[in-house]
């Protein structure tokens, strides 16, 4: 997302991926239909991203999930809202929208580089390890989103966070998010239930109940409604050892219901169970967890502890990551000017709902805008003129683009983002204000390999000012 708003900009954007193909976690999100983003109302929206909120609010306001719809659309890809209020493409999955995302963005000139590794910085360069051996990249600004460290197989693995706190930046230890945890099941038990879900449950934990599925598996439970109290979960654990949510098996019976159903004394726990409409699986979880409490206080209550998470291989996501101090209000790094991050790899998390894919757009976007008007300030491209939509206009002229001018020489073909002929160089010129006391109301022309260096903030020409206004073309 950052680079498409950079090269919307007019700047060359190189992207560097580690795998041998971009997107992959997209395409993986893809698999569950791909929930992109969430329709219920902005404040709620943006509540779910609790102490974070604070950083991730304006990011997401600027680039809303309306905003991520009508872009989606604009790939092709029409959206609908779920009867759960989330938002998925109507094709279901994630191919076409990174397909058509992939070509836009070889259309406006992005580069791809995949196989390259970033491993850190050498003095301003950035360092690589690539397919061919060690690289070094200069660039005017750098955008980092290298994710957080869930699914690693992935790509996003987390392995720059030694990188980055090398560089004296706080990072957040990475931690499960939205994850299973861990039961010791009895070898029975998972023998027979391991993979079976549990339909229609509530979960309650530290006052907070959730309605939704779960899945039993060999060495725990995971699945929707797990995922939605995992923060709170893990934080239990991490504190505690472990932490015992309530499982009600049969929320739609209230007790009373439930006991005249499970029926009376002299019959057997299974047959009772399966009286009270329980599956076989939440008869079974009953069993296992044992108690003595009454039944259906049982089948309502259960107490499940849970003495650790599945890990940041399996989690959906994670949490931790650069600490939010380290950022300024544009997503920069305060200690590597230049330097933007966004997406999982920064200090928050989420619940699932696509409020982590909104999450990462919209820091994605922010960044790029950061990145702009950071090289705005630095004189490195021009101020964008007026501005359109919510972000900053497409700027109509680079004047000191992120290529390395020398490359330009003279009679190259220029052709358009769509390959077309435009014309062929001339010179590389450039053109100064006519506002200038120099100018006699003027704009001139300098050519580029009249360019020494840029020293305090000023262009030096590598002739003198007396042959520079003796070359200098007025052009009105
Ligand atoms: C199974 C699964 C399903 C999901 N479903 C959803 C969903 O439906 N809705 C939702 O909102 N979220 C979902 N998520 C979460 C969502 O996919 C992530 O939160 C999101 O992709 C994060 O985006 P990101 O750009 O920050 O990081 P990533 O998508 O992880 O991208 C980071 C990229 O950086 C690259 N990289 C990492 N380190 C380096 C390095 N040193 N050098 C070069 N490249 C590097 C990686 O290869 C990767 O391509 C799901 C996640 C999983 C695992």
């Amino acid at each position: 997302m950052a680079a498409e708003r950079l090269a919307e900009a007019g700047l060359a954007v190189t992207v560097y991926d580690r795998m041998p193909s971009v997107g992959r976690k997209l395409l993986i999100a893809g698999r569950g239909g791909l929930n992109l983003t969430h329709s219920e109302p902005l404040p709620r929206f943006l509540g779910r991203y609790g102490a974070a909120r604070r950083v991730l609010a304006p990011a997401v306001e600027a680039w809303t999930p309306n905003a991520l719809r009508a872009w989606c659309a604009g790939l092709g890809q029409d959206t609908f809202v779920g009867s759960s209020g989330r938002v998925f493409p109507v094709a279901f999955k994630a191919t076409p929208l990174l397909r058509a995302w992939l070509q836009r963005l070889g259309r406006q000139g992005v580069q791809v580089r995949t196989g390259w590794r970033w491993t850190g910085w050498d003095g301003g360069a950035l360092r690589f390890a690539t397919p061919n051996g060690a690289a070094e990249v200069a660039a005017d600004a750098t955008v980092l989103a290298l994710g957080g460290a869930s699914w690693p197989r992935l790509g996003s693995d987390g392995a720059w966070t030694e990188t980055l706190q090398a560089q004296g930046i706080a990072v957040t230890r990475l931690r499960p998010a939205n994850c299973g945890f861990l039961h010791p099941w009895s070898p029975v038990f998972r023998e027979r239930f391991a993979g079976m879900p549990l339909k229609r449950i509530t979960l309650t934990f530290e006052g907070e109940t959730v309605a939704g599925e779960a899945v039993l598996t060999q060495d725990g439970i995971e699945g929707g409604a797990i995922y939605a109290l995992s923060r709170p979960l893990r934080d239990a654990i991490d504190r505690e050892g472990s932490a015992t949510p309530l499982l009600d098996l049969r929320p739609d019976l209230d007790a009373a219901a439930l006991a005249a159903r499970l029926g009376g004394p002299g019959q057997s726990l299974a047959n009772a169970l399966r009286k009270a409409g329980l599956s076989p699986a939440a008869g079974g979880l009953v069993r296992e967890v044992g108690g003595t409490a009454p039944l259906a206080q049982r089948v309502k209550t259960l107490p499940l502890r849970l003495v650790g998470t599945t890990g940041l291989d399996r989690a959906i996501s994670s949490a931790g990551g650069i600490a939010l101090a380290e950022l300024d209000g544009a997503f920069m790094l305060r200690r590597r000017p230049g330097v933007f991050a966004c997406g999982e790899m920064l200090d928050w998390e989420a619940p699932t709902g696509g409020y982590l894919l909104q999450g990462a757009f919209s820091t994605g976007r922010a960044a790029a805008e950061g990145a702009l008007a950071w090289l705005e300030r630095a004189g490195t491209i021009a101020a964008a003129a007026g501005s359109a939509g919510p972000g900053r206009a497409a700027r109509p002229a680079m004047e000191m683009a992120m290529v390395n001018p020398s490359e330009i020489i003279e009679h190259m073909e220029v052709v358009g983002s769509d390959g077309q002929h435009v014309g062929t160089v001339d010179n590389l010129v450039i053109k100064l204000t006519k506002k200038d006391p120099a100018a006699q109301g003027q704009h001139h022309l300098l050519k580029m390999d009249t360019v020494g260096s840029v020293e305090g903030g000023k262009l030096k020409l590598n002739i003198p000012a007396s042959e520079a206004m003796q070359q200098e073309q007025a052009v009105g």
